[in-house]
């Protein structure tokens, strides 16, 4: 495969500005905070700053796994910050947010895969605010699920876990994770509670068809996930996975007549979309 540098015409995002982007993006500043959406260069910060969503990056920046699309550093992390809940959920409350996505690399160094991080961070966010909805992107913790387990006990709104791909391309698309067990960490979080909202992603443009797509999805809704995000994959450099196509508008109206068809409440399917794209929207409609 070769590396499709032209972006077609859909894929251009609108420079941020808004009122609320602006208070966001200053008080990031003062408080030296770390939010995927700045440093995967989200094209959608304008749009979610202004409706006061963040994603928070939990458990520092450097992974202990290598996917092959993702820019996140490799290697060696450091150790667990463990005043860093009380960071973010000050910065929630100060930020004034109504939906916050808590997410983290992946740490397989430690035993409960930082778990506890992301527990107490909830804790502290409902301590400290009455209004901010709560949506955990949680790593798959490497089969651990009592890691699991400590999570789904501390209550967030939405449980979201990306399964990313298909099956076929996982081994070299996503090495050390595995597509069953995603798909079980959902059913996991489902049969915890029948009332939480279950949320996964994928990216398409990676190499798969339109129709493992479709698979995909069938496998989502056998775990009873209730909420689908389907985005453009685009290679951070040269060095990364390949685009293999860049997904129509078209086909992606296709996969969210699909996904809705099949039973999801919610699908956002577009070239875009990110996980936590408009996810403010979902759970406004989902109160439970
Ligand atoms: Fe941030 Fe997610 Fe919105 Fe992108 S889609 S700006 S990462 S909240
Ligand atoms: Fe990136 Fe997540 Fe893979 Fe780590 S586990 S390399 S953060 S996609």
């Amino acid at each position: 495969t070769t590396t499709i540098s032209r972006r077609p015409a859909w894929l251009k995002a609108r420079a941020p500005s808004g009122e609320n982007y602006s208070d966001v993006l200053t008080l990031m500043r003062e408080k030296s905070l770390h939010t995927v959406c700045e440093e995967a260069r989200c094209p959608n910060i304008g749009e979610c700053w202004n409706h006061r969503t963040a994603t928070f990056l939990l458990l520092g920046d450097i992974c202990t796994r290598g996917c092959r699309y993702c820019a996140i550093g490799k290697g060696k992390p450091q150790p667990l910050d463990e005043r860093e809940p009380e960071r973010v959920a000050a910065s929630v409350a100060h930020l004034r947010l109504r939906y916050a996505v808590l997410t983290s690399v992946n740490r397989d160094d430690q035993p409960d895969g930082g778990a506890h991080i992301f527990a107490r961070t909830i804790h502290l966010i409902r301590e400290q605010t009455t209004d901010c909805q709560i949506e955990v992107l949680i790593p798959d913790f490497d089969g651990n699920w009592d890691a699991l387990q400590m999570v789904l006990d501390a209550r967030p709104d939405v449980l979201n876990h990306n399964i990313e791909s298909i099956d076929r391309l996982f081994r070299r698309f996503r090495p050390r994770a595995s597509f069953q067990q995603s798909i079980e960490l959902l059913a996991r979080a489902r049969a915890f509670d029948p009332q939480l909202v279950t949320k996964s992603g994928m990216m398409v443009g990676a190499g798969e068809t339109n129709s493992e797509v479709i698979e995909v999805m069938d496998a989502l809704r056998s775990a009873d996930v209730n909420i689908l995000t389907i985005g453009q994959y685009l290679a951070p450099s040269a060095s990364y996975w390949p685009v293999d196509r860049f997904v129509t508008p078209e086909e992606f109206a296709f996969f969210k007549e699909e996904g809705l068809k099949r039973g999801f409440t919610h699908v956002e399917s577009g070239p875009l979309v990110r996980s936590s794209y408009n996810a403010h929207v979902h759970v406004g409609a989902n109160q439970h």
